[in-house]
């Protein structure tokens, strides 16, 4: 077989060769507007049926132990319109050497109307152990069209409740402006794609955050976690008026709305640590008007995890008890709107 026959043979025996015949191998995933026309059509049909559907831009799994089919199902029975379902690499991939998992594009591939491609958390072990591993990989990935979104990256994070229960005592610090923070932001300007960052309210966290946003105005930040607050004494400066103020400074800054029920109690502090609930249950009124007057800026979230999988179904309901509460236009934004010009640049229609 000459060289363009044999050519010719490998293009015909690859699934990705109908979408970017240019740049392969690298390109794993469908080109944005192929992506996008599929999505949009999900969107409308949820629509049509008269649910608000929403766009989940943060939830992460254990790779290796991801039922695709069991999700995208429960995605179906719940009216979810669409899911960056990032992969953590888990501790017997780093062990093996795995230090980025292509799960977005197994995602894509099985299901192109409902996941978004997204590259792999920034969670330890690899994020801690082999920072140079792991970036290099998912940076490789983004430069070659393979996301439309990155993260969540933790640069600060406490242990989280289900860990605290587990006894697992974990708890990250990786400066924002430090090295890899800089890698991370600079990747955003050089790519265009928006990434996530978990990284918990403290007054002396501002500072570096602030920072770094204003040093790189093109980086799209999606702050995870709005106003979940696990000790308030540590977050004096943090309210509704200074996220404004965030958002009024720095035009590529936004927040998404995974946070725990109006019951739920962080148990290192004992406190209610997602701030935007009043005492009655209802959403506070200062957050609200928040949302209100920056809807396009907050973005729906799930935040389902490797050790939550299994209970889709009531972080669903939770998410929905918090969008219900909003006003019917607000809604629509937060829940899909948003996301839609975040990642395509464009209002949805
Ligand atoms: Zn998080």
């Amino acid at each position: 077989m000459n060289a363009k026959r044999r050519t010719l043979r490998i293009i015909a025996l690859s699934p990705f060769m109908l979408y970017s015949a240019a740049s392969l191998p690298a390109r794993q995933i469908p080109p944005a507007e192929v992506l996008k026309a599929g999505y949009r059509k999900r969107l409308a049909a949820l629509l049509g049926k008269k649910v608000l559907p929403y766009i989940d831009v943060e939830s992460s799994c254990n790779p290796t132990r991801l039922d695709i089919d069991s999700l995208a199902s429960s995605m179906d029975d719940l009216d979810i319109g669409l899911m960056a379902m990032s992969a953590d690499i888990s501790g017997g991939q780093f062990d093996r050497g795995v230090r980025y998992d292509p799960l977005s594009a197994r995602l894509v591939g099985k299901y192109p109307d409902r996941f978004i491609p997204v590259g792999n958390g920034g969670v330890p072990p690899a994020w801690r152990k082999d920072p140079e591993g792991f970036l290099g990989q998912n940076e490789r990935q983004a430069r070659d069209g393979n996301f439309l979104l990155m993260g969540e990256f933790e640069f600060r994070h406490y242990p989280s409740p289900r860990q605290v229960k587990r006894g697992e005592d974990r708890d990250e610090t990786v400066p924002i402006d430090g090295e890899i923070g800089h890698r991370i932001f600079h990747l955003s300007e050089a790519t265009g794609l928006p990434f996530q960052i978990h990284y918990e309210i403290e007054d002396g966290l501002l500072p570096p955050l602030e920072k770094m946003l204003a040093a790189y105005p093109k980086a799209r930040v999606i702050w995870c976690h709005l106003a979940q607050i696990r000790y308030i004494e540590r977050a004096k400066t943090y309210s509704p008026a200074y996220v404004e103020g965030m958002i009024r400074k720095f035009p590529n800054l936004y927040f998404d709305t995974a946070f725990g029920g109006p019951d739920s109690v962080y148990p290192l502090s004992g406190q209610r640590h997602a701030r935007v609930w009043a005492d009655d249950g209802g959403l506070r009124t200062d957050w609200v008007e928040l949302l209100v007057a920056y809807p396009q800026r907050f973005l729906a979230a799930l935040d389902l995890g490797g050790d939550r999988m299994g209970r889709i179904r009531e972080w669903d309901a939770n998410h929905r008890n918090f969008l219900r509460r909003l006003p019917a236009e607000t809604q629509h934004h937060v829940a899909y709107r948003s996301a839609w010009k975040l990642l395509f640049g464009e209002d949805f229609a």
